[in-house]
């Protein structure tokens, strides 16, 4: 693997980076050679304060008369700058997250861009409320910015997510404190230095390293000063963040995990489902929130589809994130690596059949490396048909009637996204009204439009984002009556 010289990430307060005030730094790995990539300053509730403070000058400066076309043109200009960092940040993603080069550069990246370039044309077409009431009252809307927004982000898709919700956040005039997840430290690092460049004052983005709670994740939570809190991530953790913030009433945006069934009846163009399957199992190693990890198949249909998609698994290639011909790179880190292994332990406990993978690719001992793996023969009780597993790992289950896919799909805390393959059109509609999902595609699986609302119902998150829902999370409303 090409070597890259030592990266450092400093936290980004007011403007510049800094050291934590004790000079505490922690190491990170990269997942796929566990080797040292650099250090990352430790932040904690002192960093965060300084952040904080930093955040309401800014607001309370010139950025409060900014205009929408003003920030729209500096969101322009940010995603002009990572598209012309393209190289260089698909290169410390990649490094970060153990994931394969080609999809860092054909998606997470172009994608930060683009969660940019969406949001510089969306903010200046939002339109208000007016009301005439007879002759006696006009109303009308008017949005101003919610204040301080903390931004506590996951280490899947380290810049596509955390840009998807700064975006708008400082489109709509707020200011953020920024915690990335302490595996991912690289892009957001350098995301800052772009966000100064593209003309945004300082103070108004701010990012401070470290970890979840008694650090800087917890300290964002419970700090006074957040008005906001839009957090990705686990759902017990998104229940600890509401509980820290209770006590200031803090406005909160959850994206949460998922457990997302893949129902596949007979009468869907099989080829055309395992090609899809395949990526809504593996890429990313499964560490999507939205792949289809429960994988249900019309019983008639179950034997067929299961040979096809095994002998498709067996041909992807797991390795060295910087080879082109990599489908499947490395886990995130070597506790994830253990927390995925212990649900295969499980599934063996539970008499599971394992089809293919469930082991470390031979000749690789190095690196958090799975081989992607396809489990059949488990009870729906079993914790690796229940629980998020967030790795390269699917179970499918056959099953008879309509009524019986739709209960077991819904047997879930979950509700983030479901896929229905049929090309029976009142079925697809049928099914896709009774699932309790966010998200929901027919004969496709994560094709996004920004305008669209994104989010999971019950432990899968609260709010939606995307379009006019980011909108509303980002701004508050008031309503104006003038007397006719
Ligand atoms: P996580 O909840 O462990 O951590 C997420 C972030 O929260 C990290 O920055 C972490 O440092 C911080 N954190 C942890 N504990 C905290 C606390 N008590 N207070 C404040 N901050 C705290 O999640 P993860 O392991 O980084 O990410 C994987 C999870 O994220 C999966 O469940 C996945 O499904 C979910 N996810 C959801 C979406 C979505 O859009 N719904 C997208 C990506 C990932």
């Amino acid at each position: 693997m090409k070597k890259i010289p030592s990266i450092d990430c400093r936290h980004f307060i007011n403007g510049k980076y800094v050291d934590s005030n004790d000079k505490r730094t922690f190491e990170n790995i990269n997942p796929a050679t566990e080797e040292v990539l650099g250090t990352v300053a430790e932040g904690g509730k002192t960093e965060v304060d300084y952040a904080v403070a930093a955040a309401k000058r800014a607001l309370a400066g010139p950025w409060k008369n900014t205009t929408l076309v003003e920030r729209s043109k500096m969101l322009r200009n940010i995603g002009d700058l990572i598209l012309e960092r393209q190289e260089e940040l698909v290169h410390l993603e990649s490094y970060d997250t153990g994931k394969p080069f080609w999809l860092a550069n054909s998606i997470d990246i172009p994608r930060a861009a683009y969660n940019f370039h969406f949001f510089a044309d969306y903010i200046t077409s939002v339109g208000q409320e007016a009301y005439q009431q007879n002759q006696q009252a006009l109303h009308y809307t008017h949005r101003k910015p919610v204040g301080v927004v903390g931004l506590i982000k996951p280490w899947n898709l380290p810049l596509l997510l955390l840009t998807w919700k700064l975006a708008p956040c400082i489109g709509m005039g707020n200011a953020a404190v920024v915690k990335p997840a302490e595996w991912t430290p690289m892009t957001a690092t350098v995301l800052m230095e772009i966000i100064k460049d593209a003309g945004v004052p300082d103070g108004i983005v701010n990012l401070v390293h470290g970890f979840g709670p008694n650090s800087a994740g917890g300290a964002i939570a419970e700090h006074p000063d957040v008005d906001a809190i839009s957090f990705i991530g686990e759902p017990r953790t998104g229940s600890s963040i509401m509980k820290a913030g209770a006590d200031t009433i803090k406005k909160l945006s959850f994206e949460l995990g998922g457990k997302n069934p893949n129902i596949i009846f007979a009468d869907s163009d099989l080829d055309e489902v395992v090609e899809t399957t395949i990526k809504s199992s593996f890429i990313n190693q499964g560490e999507v929130c939205l792949c289809g990890s429960r994988i249900y198949v019309e019983r008639n249909a179950f034997e067929s589809f299961v040979k096809k998609f095994v002998e498709r698994t067996k041909q992807l290639k797991v390795g060295n994130p910087f080879d082109e011909t990599t489908n499947v790179g490395a886990l995130i880190s070597k506790e994830h690596y253990d927390r995925v292994n212990s649900y295969l332990d499980i599934a063996r406990e539970d008499g599971a059949n394992i089809l293919t993978g469930g082991k470390r690719p031979e000749g690789m001992d190095t690196g958090y490396y799975l081989e992607p793996t396809i489990i059949t023969g488990l009870d729906r009780n079993s914790r690796c048909v229940r629980e998020e597993i967030f790795g390269p790992v699917v179970t499918i289950t056959p099953f008879d009637m309509e009524e019986e896919v739709i209960m077991q799909a819904n047997d879930t805390h979950y509700g983030l996204s479901a896929t229905i393959w049929t090309n029976d059109l009142r079925r697809a509609h049928r099914v896709a009204h009774q699932i309790d999902a966010g998200i929901i595609w027919v004969n496709t699986w994560f094709l996004r439009d920004l305008r669209t609302p994104f989010g999971g119902m019950k432990h899968s998150g609260s709010g939606r984002a995307g379009g006019m829902h980011s909108i509303d999370f980002y701004s508050e409303l008031s309503n104006i009556t003038i007397k006719l």
